[in-house]
């Protein structure tokens, strides 16, 4: 009797476990390692130098990396970032590709909001759910002093267009520098609960490309929560599963603003992130000093399955910690523009 072939039948997913146990569901895709600003706490005045275009991934490359993340190692969330994602030419069509498929995972894009004005809507359009926006002072002089550019009231439109387009929650971001914008953490959360973003302050951390990081000049939680609690009556609100951010309810408001304290209370033991250089490394942690290469893979015609299998070992070899602040930390020799924040 002739027989009738069938197809594969979809690979089951597994969960993409370490060996502490912590599951990975999401992953941050850098998609450039290039930007428009150059924020004093990030990257050196010129440069630094990018990574030759050939050795980006390419949209079909980024697009098979995630559909195997998604169909077979349990990637439920992709957040797109950088350098400046919004740099990357076609990028609504990229969201769109990533979004088609029924067991796509939810996007998300962390930007500068430079150029959120002009994309917000076709990004949503496309696809996307939710935005970050980075914005470290509301005030003309310093913005342009803090990021080298003039750009605050590009961001400010931006802003004003991820809400109108819908992209919800829009999250602001702020990273507080002692001696350059600390004084306005409770402007800035005013200025979030006033036009209905949710606020968030980060600790910075040392990934600035220049090599610059004093731990002097982080402005820690504590003291975040202190500058706060001056102006704000807050609550805690209960953390929800492996979120790094903390967050507070700012009582007679809808808001709540957080605080990801990556430094002073770090969250490694519920870390649920893996994340993919624009050049196709795959990196276990932030600070990792070691990558897998999955561009080698990818050009040199390897199957989704030994793809899988290069992610998991990947994983599999993550440490516990990021141990900044002991003995034997290492900064990893990429900085944070280079790996995706
Ligand atoms: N260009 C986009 C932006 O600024 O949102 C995306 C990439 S940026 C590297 C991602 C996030 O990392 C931003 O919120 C930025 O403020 C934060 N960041 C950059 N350098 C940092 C540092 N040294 N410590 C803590 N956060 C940092
Ligand atoms: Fe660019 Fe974002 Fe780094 Fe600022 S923080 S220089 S916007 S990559």
């Amino acid at each position: 009797m002739p027989t009738t072939a069938l197809p594969d039948a979809a690979p089951a997913v597994r969960p993409l476990q370490d060996r502490f146990g912590r599951v990975h569901t999401d992953l941050r895709v850098s998609l450039t390692d290039r930007c428009n600003l150059r924020c004093t706490y990030c990257m050196p005045e010129e440069g630094p130098g990018w990574l030759p275009r050939p050795e980006l991934l390419t949209d079909d490359e980024v697009v098979r990396l995630v559909r195997i993340g998604a169909q077979r190692l349990g990637i439920r969330t992709v957040r797109l970032t950088g350098g400046e994602p919004l740099l990357r030419r076609g990028l609504p069509g990229l969201v769109a590709r990533l979004a088609a498929p029924a067991d796509a995972p939810e996007l998300s894009l962390t930007t500068n909001g430079v150029g959120l004005a002009r994309s917000a809507a076709a990004l949503r359009e496309a696809g996307l759910r939710r935005v970050n926006v980075s914005l470290d002072t509301l005030r003309r002089d310093r913005y342009r002093e803090l990021t080298r550019r003039d750009r605050l009231a590009d961001v400010l439109l931006g802003l004003a267009a991820a809400r109108a387009a819908g992209l919800a929650p829009v999250k602001v971001n702020a990273v507080p520098v002692r001696g350059v914008n600390e004084d306005e953490i409770p402007e800035l959360a005013a200025f979030a609960v006033e036009h209905g973003y949710r606020m968030r302050f980060i600790e910075s951390m040392p990934l600035d490309a220049q090599g610059a990081w004093q731990r002097e000049r982080m402005v820690t939680a504590d003291e975040i929560l202190e500058r706060l609690a001056g102006r704000f009556a807050l609550e805690p609100v209960p953390r929800a599963g492996s979120a790094p951010a903390e967050e507070w309810r700012v009582l007679g408001t809808d808001a709540v603003v957080g605080v990801i304290a990556s430094v002073t209370r770090p969250f490694c033991g519920g870390c649920d992130r893996v994340r993919l250089t624009a050049d196709g490394q795959l990196r276990n942690c932030l600070f990792a000093t070691a990558e897998s290469d999955l561009r080698a893979l990818l050009r040199g015609g390897a199957d989704d399955a030994a793809i899988e299998d290069a992610w998991r070992t990947a994983v599999a070899g993550k440490g516990p910690g990021h141990g900044i602040g002991s003995a034997s930390f290492r900064r990893p020799d990429r900085p944070m523009s280079a790996i995706g924040g």
